[in-house]
This record gives structure tokens, C-alpha cells and sequence, in this order.
């Protein structure tokens, strides 16, 4: 794996400072039934790191105390830690809205046969990546026999009401195959809900357009193939101001599995952790008594991923979001 961070943190991007918190999005682990070409977490089979029923809990208490809107879980595959539906049902019950970052394979992973039916119980949102709506192009990325077990996945959700009812939202991800900016979010969305519906009866709320990120297996192809320059350039070439404030690490602190704090899921990756006073890693527990608000935020190249064109966050385009 070549390492960005060098030339990364060459490029100067804008100071940033967090502002009010209301996402926790926690990283439960690395392990996944799929090894995807663009996965920024480099996750796989064989990846054993994963969160602790300890740290699990200490989540569920820092939502108490800080009183935050969303849990936003991801990996890995998220529902393959042991400790997954425990989190869940944690944060539900305290009527926190929970996310899931789900690949749609697992779905028919041994031992996960009911999970579509528990996330539909628990009305967690779906966040499922669908890099196409064409199987040779998902498969170049996420590897094969992905396309067709995502669309059976995205079939047992629909079946239970996901993308119809309300209180079941299917939200899916794209990101492009290669160093290029993402189409428009409106159009593209559009085009995927009349090629999924006519082909195969899908139906999903919103289509989340984002821009691939120069970092860990995608960041590393990009130096072997001789084009993380011009990806990096063609990423600060589009930067918009007015995208620095809807950026998600103003209001979003990412976990990673063993408890560590970072701004976001990228900074996690590149381990740029967030630090608190003399501390270089500030931990879950530094949220029972502070909030961050107001802390400077670690920036390097890569967040031109985010302000790039219409931008990119947790949510898609910024431009669009708004
Ligand atoms: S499904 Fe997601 S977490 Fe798993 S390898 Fe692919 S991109 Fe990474
Ligand atoms: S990568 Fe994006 S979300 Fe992360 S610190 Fe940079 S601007 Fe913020």
C-alpha cells in the first residue's frame, strides 16, 4: 500500500473549526465479506480489528450525555461486529436516529439472514453503496458476483417496505470508478431510479453523490498508475468556498474501534487523530465532558475531496443538500 499522507499534507487547504456536534459516526471494524478497489478503510475478510462490547457501551453513554441527533455506524461491514444489534437497539431506544453503512452482500451473509428484517424493526436508515446501476462496472470495483447480490439485497429491503414507507429510508452511494469528478447528483439520481426500477423494481429515496478520496487502496492505486497528481490538482482546481461550511467534520466526530477520536472517517484512515490539549488522542470517554466545539480541525489535501465541485459529505453533494 503507497502512503498519500506526504504528499497530502504538502497542500495547503483553509483553517476549518468544528462547530455544534450532532453526528457520532463509529467505525466498528474493519472485517468485511467484500475487498472493494475504492475502499478507503482497506477493509477485507481478513481483517480482525473490531469495537469492543466496553467501547460499545461508552458510545451509548456519550450519546446520553451529549445529546447527539445521529449515530451514523460504519466498517468494515458494520453488522458483522458481534456487538452491532446491542448498539443499535441502544441508540433507538434513546430515539436517536441511527445510519447504517450497509454494502447490501451481507445481507445474505450465513448468519445474517434476519438482519434485514432487524434493521426494518429498528427503522434504521440504509446508506448502501451502488457505484453503478450497470453489474460489469460494480464489479470492477467491489468485485464479482457484488452486483447481483446487491440488487438482491436492495429486493429484500424494498420488500419490506425500505424505500416506500416512511420511517425506512434506503439512501444509496456513488462514487466514480476512476480519478474523475462525480456527475451532477440531481440527474445521475434520476437516471439510477428509472434504470433500477424498469430493470429490476427497485426503489430507494436518495442517491448520495461523492468524490472518491486520495487515500489508503484508492489513494495508492493512484500513485502506482501515476496519477495522484492530477487527481490532486483536478480536486484543488474545483474547490468551492462555498462548500468549507457544509464540509461533515464541522459537525460530525468519527470513532475509530478502539475508541479514538478523529474529525472524520478520511482523517481516521490517514491517522490524524484529534488531539486535546497536551493529549495526541483524545478518546470517547474526553466526550462525557467536552464537545470539541470550536476546536481546530486537522486539514491536509485530501479534504479537497470534500469542496471539490458540488462536494461531498456523509450526505452527498453539498450544493444539492442544500
Ligand atoms: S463493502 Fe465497503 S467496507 Fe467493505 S471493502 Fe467495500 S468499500 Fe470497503
Ligand atoms: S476530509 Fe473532509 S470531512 Fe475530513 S477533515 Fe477534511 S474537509 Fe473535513
Amino acid at each position: 500500500m503507497r502512503d498519500t499522507l506526504p504528499l497530502l499534507d504538502a497542500i495547503p487547504f483553509p483553517a476549518l473549526k468544528r462547530g455544534r456536534l450532532d453526528t457520532l459516526q463509529v467505525n466498528v471494524g474493519y472485517r468485511c465479506n467484500q475487498s472493494c478497489v475504492h475502499c478507503h478503510v482497506n477493509a477485507g475478510p481478513n481483517r480482525t480489528e473490531e469495537m469492543s462490547g466496553d467501547i460499545a457501551d461508552l458510545v451509548l453513554a456519550v450519546l446520553d450525555r451529549r445529546a447527539i441527533g445521529t449515530l451514523d455506524i460504519t466498517g468494515g461491514a458494520p453488522e458483522l461486529n458481534p456487538h452491532f444489534r446491542r448498539l443499535v437497539r441502544g441508540a433507538r431506544a434513546r430515539g436517536v436516529r441511527v445510519m447504517d453503512r450497509c454494502n447490501l452482500t451481507v445481507l445474505s451473509e450465513p448468519g445474517q439472514e434476519n438482519l434485514a428484517a432487524f434493521l426494518a424493526a429498528e427503522q434504521v436508515e440504509i446508506v448502501a453503496s451502488m457505484p453503478c446501476y450497470l453489474a460489469d462496472n460494480v464489479e470492477r470495483q467491489r468485485g464479482k458476483g457484488v452486483f447481483d447480490g446487491s440488487i438482491r439485497g436492495l429486493q429484500r429491503l424494498n420488500a419490506l417496505g425500505y424505500g416506500r414507507d416512511e420511517g425506512l429510508v434506503l439512501n444509496l452511494v456513488y462514487n466514480p470508478q476512476g480519478p474523475s469528478l462525480p456527475p451532477p447528483q440531481a440527474a445521475l439520481e434520476a437516471e439510477y431510479k428509472r434504470i433500477l426500477g424498469e430493470a429490476y423494481g427497485i426503489v430507494f429515496n436518495n442517491l448520495f453523490v461523492l468524490a472518491n478520496m486520495p487515500i489508503q487502496r484508492f489513494g495508492s492505486m493512484l500513485v502506482s498508475k501515476g496519477e495522484i497528481d492530477g487527481y490532486l490538482q483536478l480536486l484543488q482546481d474545483a474547490h468551492l468556498d462555498a462548500n468549507l461550511d457544509g464540509v461533515m467534520c464541522r459537525s460530525l466526530i468519527s470513532v475509530d474501534w478502539q475508541g479514538y477520536l478523529y474529525d472524520c472517517d478520511f482523517n481516521q484512515m490517514l491517522d490524524l487523530p484529534l488531539a486535546r490539549g497536551e493529549k495526541p488522542r483524545a478518546q470517547l470517554s474526553d466526550l462525557l465532558d467536552t464537545d470539541f466545539d470550536g476546536h481546530q480541525i486537522r486539514v491536509a489535501g485530501h479534504c479537497f475531496g470534500c469542496t471539490a465541485g458540488q462536494g461531498s459529505s456523509c450526505g452527498g453533494a453539498l450544493e444539492a443538500a442544500e
